[in-house]
This record gives C-alpha cells, sequence and structure tokens, in this order.
C-alpha cells in the first residue's frame, strides 16, 4: 500500500492535475459510469467535531474508495487546519487498501476546481470580471483557478468580516489582477461571474442583484440549512450541478426545491455539458448557476491522479499490509 502525504499532496499537486481530473470524473458520472454511496456525516459527541465518509466507484477509471473526515472548530489554536480529510483507495478487483492520501490540500484543489470546470463550460465567453463572495481558506483557490478559464481584467469582492478581505486583494494581486472591495448592489451589477464560497445559512445575494448574462458558481453550500443566494435567484438561473441529488437535498437548490420553485428534474449534471449532451448556456442573456455540493468522486479522482504521480517521482511511501 502506498502512502502520499499532505506535504507532498502539495509538492506536486497543482491545478492543471485537479481540472483534468475533476472535469473528467463530472463526465463519467454523467454518463453513468462512476456513482456516489451514501454520504455519512455525524456529530460524534467529541471536540464538537462533524466526523463523516465521501465514497464511490468509478468504474471507467477503476477508482475505488473513500475520504474521510470532517470539521475540528478547535484545531485552528492548535495550530491545525480545522478541516482534515484523508482519502483511502481500495483494489476494485480484490477490495485490499491500494493507497492513504492527505486529503486536505486535495480538497481545496478539487472544490476550486469544480467551479472552474463550470465556468469554462457556462460562463459567457466576454466575462471579464470576477466577483468573489467570501474570502475563508477555500477562496483563494477558487480565485486562482477561476482565472484560468477567461480573460478577467479586474476581481471585486465582498465578505461578511471585512478583515478577511485581505486574502482576495493579496490573491488578485499574486494573479497581476486589480482588486477592489465592494458592496453587494455593486458586486451583482459589475461582475460577469460569480463564485460564493461561505459557510453562510442565509441568502447573501438576491436575483435583484444580479445582472442576465450573469454566471454563479455556489460553492459555498454543502450541508441542510445553507445558503449563499435567494431562492427566487435560484429559480431564475438556468441550474447545473456535480449530483442532481445531492443539489436537491444539500446543495444551493435545497431552498427553491423545497419552497415548489424548483423541480429537481431541471437541474442538469454538469458532466451532460461537458459530454455535449446538453447545450449549456443557451444566449448572452441567461443567468446560468453551478451548484457544487462536493461528491466524493471528485476525491477520489484527484487522489488517484497524486498516487500515480507521487509513484512515479518516488514520492510514495511503501507498506506491507
Ligand atoms: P472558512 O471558515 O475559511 O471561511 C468561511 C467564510 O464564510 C468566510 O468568508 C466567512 O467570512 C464566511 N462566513 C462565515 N459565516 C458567515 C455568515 N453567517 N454569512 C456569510 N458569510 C459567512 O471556510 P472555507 O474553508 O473557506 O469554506 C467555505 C465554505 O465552503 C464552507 O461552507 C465549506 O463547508 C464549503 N466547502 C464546500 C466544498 C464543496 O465541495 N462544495 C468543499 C470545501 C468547503
Amino acid at each position: 500500500m502506498h502512502i502520499v502525504s499532505e506535504a507532498t499532496c502539495r509538492e506536486i499537486m497543482g491545478r492543471d492535475d485537479a481540472f483534468a481530473a475533476v472535469e473528467a470524473i463530472f463526465s463519467a458520472m454523467a454518463r453513468g459510469d462512476a456513482y456516489n454511496f451514501p454520504v455519512i456525516r455525524e456529530a460524534i459527541g467529541h471536540a464538537d467535531a462533524l466526523y463523516g465518509f465521501k465514497s464511490g466507484f468509478d468504474r471507467a477509471g477503476m477508482v475505488l474508495g473513500l475520504k474521510s473526515g470532517g470539521y475540528w472548530p478547535g484545531n485552528e489554536k492548535k495550530g491545525l487546519t480545522n478541516h482534515q480529510s484523508t482519502v483511502f483507495l481500495f483494489d476494485p478487483d480484490s477490495g485490499r487498501p491500494m493507497a492513504m492520501v492527505g486529503g486536505n490540500h486535495l480538497t481545496a484543489l478539487r472544490t476550486a476546481a469544480a467551479s472552474a470546470v463550470s465556468i469554462k463550460h457556462l460562463a459567457r465567453r466576454d466575462a471579464r470580471v470576477l466577483g468573489m463572495v467570501g474570502a475563508g481558506f477555500q477562496s483563494a483557490f477558487q480565485m486562482r483557478a477561476a482565472v484560468a478559464q477567461r480573460d478577467f481584467d479586474k476581481v471585486v469582492g465582498w465578505n461578511l468580516h471585512p478583515e478577511m478581505l485581505g486574502r482576495l486583494e493579496a490573491t488578485a494581486a499574486e494573479l497581476g489582477l486589480p482588486f477592489e472591495a465592494v458592496d453587494l448592489d455593486r458586486l451583482g451589477a459589475e461582475a460577469d461571474v460569480i463564485i460564493t464560497i461561505t459557510s453562510s445559512f442565509a441568502p447573501i445575494l438576491s436575483l435583484a442583484q444580479v445582472r442576465p448574462g450573469t454566471h454563479l458558481a455556489c460553492m459555498g453550500t454543502d450541508t441542510k440549512g445553507k445558503q449563499e443566494v435567494d431562492a427566487a435567484l435560484v429559480a431564475a438561473a438556468t441550474l447545473f450541478t456535480d449530483e442532481v441529488a445531492q443539489a436537491a437535498a444539500i446543495g444551493e437548490c435545497q431552498h427553491a426545491v423545497a419552497a415548489g420553485l424548483v423541480d429537481a428534474a431541471a437541474i442538469t449534471p454538469i458532466g451532460a455539458v461537458i459530454d455535449g449532451q446538453h447545450p449549456g448556456r443557451s444566449s448572452p442573456d441567461e443567468i446560468t448557476l453551478f451548484d457544487g455540493t462536493g461528491v466524493g468522486l471528485q476525491d477520489l479522482a484527484i487522489a488517484s491522479v497524486a498516487v500515480a504521480k507521487a509513484i512515479d517521482k518516488g514520492m510514495a511511501q511503501s507498506v506491507a499490509v
């Protein structure tokens, strides 16, 4: 069995690896070649932690496994990341363990790759202004991956906690782009593409604030009760997602579906657009919304690339099991 450490993943895995792995697995999911198993997530009654598993099988890529992990709110005080995850891969022919891979860096890369895939396939070609809602750990990864997809010339950003906006400003500077902190009305009025990546439980952006033709990638809502945009905006948009069942149950679409404003059948898996089964954006005035709920197969796909690269570079440790 191979062990690929968190440090090795940070050293060898980049945005391009993540983008290719995530685009391919979304396509395999839409074709029915790969499927996610039900998610387990439990409050363990210790250290205020939420812990669980995301798992699945990719028959096309022959990747079987799970991501184990969760959220430990006290970690930051100990100098650790609050979100902790580890991916385990198994041989689909025998069930034997094949690899254990650090999952923290890979989770950020695969989450950013998902919104970048949506921007590639759904944003207007002439998109120039990127709007960022949220300035937490994931936001820098999101911005870096997004700017590779269109010729953006400016980033505008908003965050509930303005003291965190420095992260967006620094990331834009690293990418050679001007950054401006704005209120939500200006953000909606200026941005062609908007990424939401917060842990909000109430709508932040409303339909009235968003221009026709905008593409939104709503990435923060991955749990029942969370919400980043109002249900009217979801209902007005053409909807795409990684996995329809998750979007309707725990994603940004959950509130519009529960209110009867959206039928889950109207949400298209992004893989269908990647494969050319669905045209994606049909007009320059259409609002498109990608509900990125985060699926286990994304984790398995990127982890299997990390294992292959680590073995190739002599950076995977081997242990007999
Ligand atoms: P973080 O803790 O580093 O940052 C949290 C962000 O949310 C900050 O911008 C903070 O200001 C903002 N925020 C907190 N409470 C808020 C509120 N009540 N209203 C509005 N904004 C609020 O978290 P992170 O690691 O950057 O993750 C952000 C979100 O993305 C989380 O909800 C996380 O669960 C989610 N996430 C989703 C996926 C996926 O695949 N879709 C993957 C990883 C993380």
